[in-house]
């Protein structure tokens, strides 16, 4: 049995105010008020949805990669045809693991490779959180956290931010009760560009010294700043990283875990068998031992994404934050955000509306080729003077 409730039918009030039954089965009582993950909508249904032609959309939503990796693909595919791809991976992922071993500069007992950042965040959840227990996000941050924990039966206790987005750590850590199992940290977090300082983590794993306080580092690369090394003194601290983001590699689906020695035994319980497939492991081996050509990358982004913040800056009625990731976060002072992002929608240019996170809605921008950019900061540039 599935928490308290069974709900036998799924019933939907159709145009008529009729009541459909549309689907009779026994299924679990959280999809009564489950919110699911706001899934990225597809180019070709943007394009349908504004009569736009694909490739007139520019996707500056996604926090990926704008490159390709074409030099890994090429090795790729001298590979592609001795992959024994009949057979399951190894279990071990062992050479896999060596790769990240000497990335991430850790040992290889340490880690966990997973099918991206968010089949990290399940396993963790699958590891700690039991139905009714809870776990505790500073809020707003990657929506991921709410939809695992939640759909594992957990719930969810939002602390909200500080005005300047720094983690409320008192806020935090008065939220702590005795059926907390988790704590959702992220660095630099998403949606809002800032690292957590050194000293906030360590008080927080001091203070929370037998609760897991997981680190989202999907966008390490960016920051240069990362809270593995505290791995070694302490059994509650879980790092969660990706290639979906600097290393260019959304489409391959790779992240990985590091925590302690320990804290890894326990994670490697709870996650599935061959999660992840050849071909990525393959396709990863290779990124993991090219990081030269990741922080070429990383620090054309960071260029760019400098210059963009910067004129950000000059246009009227526009706040743009800092960043230290891929993406920069920015508010409309006066007018209708909801209205400005339908407008640059309309011209092709697709970025994030956070609507739900504050009381006012907030604009999120991927750094892209430094021409996207450009069109974007023009686009925005003309609909603020001529329109707003
Ligand atoms: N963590 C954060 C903070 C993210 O923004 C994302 C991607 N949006 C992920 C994890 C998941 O990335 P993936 O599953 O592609 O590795």
């Amino acid at each position: 049995m599935d928490g308290d409730v069974i709900r036998m039918l799924y019933i939907k009030r159709n145009f008529n105010n009729k009541l459909n039954i549309i689907l009779a089965m026994r299924i679990r009582g959280i999809f009564d008020y489950f919110k699911p993950y706001g899934f990225e909508i597809p180019d070709w249904k943007i394009a349908e949805e504004y009569d736009l032609r694909p490739n007139q959309i520019v996707r500056m939503d996604l926090n990926t990669s704008p490159y390709l990796p074409q030099k890994w693909l090429k090795n790729f595919e001298s590979k592609i045809l001795t992959l024994k791809i009949n057979h399951y991976p190894d279990a071990t992922y062992r050479d896999l693991v060596e790769e990240i071993s000497n990335y991430a500069k850790v040992k290889a007992e340490k880690i966990i490779p997973t099918n991206g950042g968010d089949e990290a965040i399940d396993i963790i959840v699958k590891a700690f959180i039991d139905c009714g227990y809870e776990a505790i996000l500073s809020s707003p941050t990657y929506e991921y956290f709410r939809v695992s924990v939640e759909l594992q039966g957990g719930r969810v206790v939002s602390v909200q931010r500080r005005e300047n987005f720094a983690d409320n750590l008192e806020g935090i850590l008065s939220a702590i009760n005795d059926k907390t199992r988790a704590i959702f940290l992220c660095s630099p977090n998403n949606p809002t560009g800032n690292t957590i300082p050194y000293n906030d983590v360590l008080y927080i794993l001091d203070k929370a010294s037998d609760i897991a306080v997981v680190i989202d580092e999907a966008y390490y690369e960016y920051c240069g700043k990362t809270f593995i090394e505290l791995t070694e003194t302490y059994d509650n601290l879980i790092i969660v990283r990706t290639l979906s983001k600097a290393f260019g590699l959304a489409g391959a689906r790779i992240g990985y875990i590091v925590a302690s020695k320990e804290t890894a035994k326990l994670l490697n319980k709870a996650r599935p068998p061959n999660s992840l497939n050849l071909m990525a492991i393959e396709l990863a081996k290779t990124a993991l031992g090219d990081s030269e050509t990741v922080h070429k990358n990383v620090r054309k982004i960071i260029k760019e994404r400098e210059r963009v913040r910067e004129l950000l800056s000059t246009l009227p009625k526009i706040k743009a934050h800092p960043s230290e990731a891929n993406f920069i976060l920015f508010q409309l002072l006066e007018g209708d955000t909801k209205l400005l992002h339908r407008k640059l929608m309309r011209k092709g240019i697709v970025i994030r509306c956070l609507d739900s996170a504050w009381p006012q809605p907030y604009l999120r921008v991927t750094i892209s080729h430094p021409e996207h950019n450009s069109r974007f900061l023009k686009t925005l540039e003309k609909i603020l003077k001529e329109e707003m």
